[in-house]
């Protein structure tokens, strides 16, 4: 009886044994090339997947023996790597683009009015926006009039946002229903931080660029909630397509935090989003009542200030006058008094501060402001949003004050055709100077700023590594000793990115205990040397497939 029992006991214990040969896990992937990025630049073939997380990452054998799992996936080989972060994007500002009428990549002043009929003989608002042109890539490269709009549109109000979102054309209609021409005269605020304008005859052209604009923004009615919802999820289905797992969303209003929060009830919206506030009265209530905010997918935890305006509209504040307009500098869109508030708030809870500063001078106050922060705590992160014109000077400050530089590469590559002629061949030292940026701060946040670029990350990468556009021009690279190798630029999508938004324990390289969100690719990003057209084959948020080519 009693050698039955033991009988019975091992036979139990082989039986028993032989179904824990290998953990348990949800998903292997396997046959991969697995660029984890981290420190040491790892490249695995295995990664074995459980609740969301990774569990371990390591050569085939050893996954394969170790775990057993419900699903396996073999890559044939392809690479797989951190889902990527675009650290500077608009979903938001994309979202009222798409459904606004298209005007990105208008050839001419008359295609973009056929673009403004077609989408009025097919839509029923009683409101036209649209957005995307770009006056630099018309044949006499002159802001346009809003003459031929008030005929075509005598009486119903027209708003056509340049491609960076800091300029408007009006027509007339809108601009005397908006009142703004007596609203900025009378605002010192809104007059001092942009301006409308003039032809040479000086008749107002119904172009008005940043602070200006805020009187017609005040009164542009915006889209419905569905229309938003479903545009958002268009763009994350296409951010998934790119293998973009996550947006650090620069600049929220509470309404669209709000959007963002029902979605993500709904588990529709499953994108990390990192979310950068604008500094209004009810954004600020938010942070002081939450804190550092996180809800599931949605963490909050710093502001969003304007600086300055952007280069193309001449609105970044120079130290010296612009070459292509007579004594104009630019000028900062929000008061240093206002700026040293919001610092003082970021300081009390803990939030951190991306400021947009694009000329010299915004960026150089900026680098003082941001040092005060530093001496208080040297890991603050704050960050310089562009960081587009530095004088080589200020360069030093990233290091000295810790700051951290989000740049956009393809800003380099569209703006080089104009670029110098707004600054002059020796202010062209220290632009778009994303290798010296690196040098000093030792990371760099990447993004595409989108809508004003395209999503892209290839483009991106092309951008970084050959300093080249879409074209391949030029064809030596704009400014080539700022270019930054492969591997450094696509740290600036993962881990550096990660950094950027305090997110590195639980995102951006492929390790044992991160989130599972990864991203395997069509094609070898390391085989192409122009790196486009690849697309995500694959891609994973916290280990659920949320896009496959298939
Ligand atoms: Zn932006």
């Amino acid at each position: 009886m009693k050698s039955l029992y033991f009988l019975i006991l091992i036979t139990a214990t082989i039986v028993f044994s032989s179904c824990m040969k290998g953990e348990s896990v949800d998903l292997i992937i396997h046959n991969a090339k697995i660029y984890t990025m981290d420190d040491a630049n790892t490249i695995e073939d295995a990664i074995a997947i459980r609740d969301g997380q990774i569990i371990e990452v390591g050569p085939e054998r050893e996954i394969l023996n170790r775990y057993r799992a419900d699903e396996f996936i073999d890559a044939e080989l392809k690479e797989v790597y951190p889902g990527f972060t675009d650290a500077h994007g608009h979903i938001m500002s994309y979202a009222r683009q798409m459904l606004s009428v298209n005007l990105v990549g208008s050839k001419s002043y008359n295609e973009m009015l056929v673009r403004i009929e077609k989408y009025k003989s097919k839509h029923q608002h009683d409101f036209i926006i649209g957005c995307g042109w770009d006056q630099s890539r018309w044949k006499n490269d002159e802001m346009p009039t809003n003459e031929k709009l008030n005929e075509l549109f005598p009486d119903i109000p027209v708003c056509l946002f340049r491609i960076d979102g800091h300029a408007l054309l009006a027509n007339d209609y809108l601009i005397k229903k908006s009142d703004v021409l007596n609203k900025v005269a009378n605002d010192s605020e809104l007059s001092s931080g942009g301006y409308f304008i003039y032809d040479s005859l000086e008749n107002f052209t119904g172009v008005m660029v940043d602070n200006a604009m805020n009187p017609i923004l005040d009164i542009l009615p915006d889209f419905t909630e569905k229309e938003l919802s479903e545009a958002i999820l268009e763009i994350q289905l296409e951010l998934y397509s790119y293998g973009v797992t996550g947006v650090h969303e620069a600049g929220l209003k509470y309404a669209e935090v709000e959007l963002f929060q029902k979605l993500i009830k709904k588990d529709e919206l499953n994108l990390n989003i990192y979310g950068m506030l604008l500094p209004t009265e009810k954004n600020i209530g938010f942070a002081r009542k939450n804190g550092v905010y996180q809800n599931e997918n949605l963490l909050i935890r710093s502001f969003k200030v304007y600086g300055d305006g952007a280069l193309g509209s001449r609105g970044a504040f120079l130290k010296e006058a612009y070459t292509d307009k007579h004594n104009h500098h630019g000028y900062l869109t929000t008061s240093i008094k206002r700026m040293k508030e919001i610092s003082g708030i970021c300081e009390e809870i803990g939030y951190q501060m991306n400021t947009h500063a694009i000329g010299d001078s915004t960026n150089r106050l900026m680098l003082e402001m941001y040092e005060k922060i530093y001496n208080v705590n040297p890991d603050h992160r704050w960050r310089i949003e562009h960081a587009q014109i530095v004088d080589p000077k200020d360069f030093e400050f990233f290091a000295k004050a810790g700051v951290f530089p989000s740049v956009q590469p393809t800003h380099a590559t569209s703006d080089q055709r104009w670029a110098e002629s707004r600054l002059g061949k020796d202010r062209m030292i220290g632009t778009y100077a994303y290798n010296s940026l690196l040098n000093q701060f030792g990371m760099l946040a990447i993004g595409t700023d989108f809508p004003v670029e395209l999503i892209n990350p290839f483009l991106t990468i092309h951008a970084a590594v050959n300093r080249k556009n879409s074209e391949n021009f030029p064809v030596l690279g704009f400014q080539p000793e700022e270019a930054i190798t492969l591997n450094q630029c696509i740290r600036g999508m993962t881990i550096w990115a990660a950094y950027a938004a305090f997110q590195e324990l639980s995102l951006g390289t492929i390790e044992a205990g991160k989130d599972a969100t990864i991203v395997m690719f069509e094609s070898a990003i390391h085989a192409n040397e122009l790196y486009s057209p690849n697309f995500a084959y694959m891609t994973f948020i916290n280990g659920e497939k949320v896009y496959s080519v298939e």
